[in-house]
């Protein structure tokens, strides 16, 4: 009995996420599904990417409280909707459909979404995007992907944030890459630092790459 009940919700979540796909391939814009840890730089790699982006974006910022980082993405200028989900560790497709009314999508090309800091379930709950980028950084240990491997497999994009602290911290880059190897990942790899700059052109060309020619 709990197992139908489960897959009513699974399915659910799907019939609204395709709800959502419509109504960005209407629009023509493709979203991005931001995911990973709390603190691994999300938002600090979304300050990082946006100015230097060269395509139009709008993004939709997840945390259980507080709208500080869509005031730092505010800040740039880029139009941005907050989602408080107050305990939800996952931002729900329900959301995510109605947040898009508070955005012009036939101005913005791509959509970045920045999912709740968590590994787990927004890598399984579908929210319409069309790429999930999962977000790492060396502070957290190398042993991520190993430990969390369904992001990791589902992932289009792997960014490995902070490098600028590979001297201080332990993290092998090749033990990831091994890892990534294991889970079956087929994503493109990046190298990066938010904070300094370096490694972000590959970033930036893959990330316009994927918007639609208007
Ligand atoms: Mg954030
Ligand atoms: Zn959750």
């Amino acid at each position: 009995m709990e197992i139908r009940v489960v897959e009513n919700l699974l399915r659910a979540n799907e019939a609204v996420a395709m709800q959502t796909r419509a109504v960005l391939d209407a629009a023509g814009a493709v979203a991005v599904n931001l995911i990973g840890s709390a603190g691994a730089g999300k938002t600090a790699l979304l300050e990082a990417t946006l100015p230097r982006l060269g395509v139009s974006a709008a993004v939709i910022e997840g945390d259980l409280q507080t709208t500080r980082d869509a005031e730092r993405i505010g800040r740039l200028g880029t139009p941005v909707v907050q989602i408080t989900t107050g305990k939800s560790c996952h931002l729900p497709p329900q959301l995510v459909l109605r947040a898009l009314d508070g955005l012009d999508l036939r101005s913005a090309r791509l959509v970045l979404i920045e999912n709740v800091g968590n590994l787990i379930c927004p890598a399984e709950i579908p929210l319409g995007e069309h790429f999930k980028v999962a977000v790492l950084s060396t502070a957290e240990g190398d042993d991520k992907v190993a430990k969390y491997p369904m992001l990791f497999h589902l992932a289009d994009a792997v960014v490995i944030n902070k490098i600028d602290l590979l001297p201080h911290v332990t993290f092998s880059m090749d033990r990831v890459r091994d890892d990534l190897r294991q889970v079956g990942s087929k994503a493109s790899v990046f190298e990066l630092s938010a904070k300094t700059g370096a490694g972000l052109e590959a970033w930036l060309d893959w990330l316009s790459g994927r918007a639609r020619p208007r």
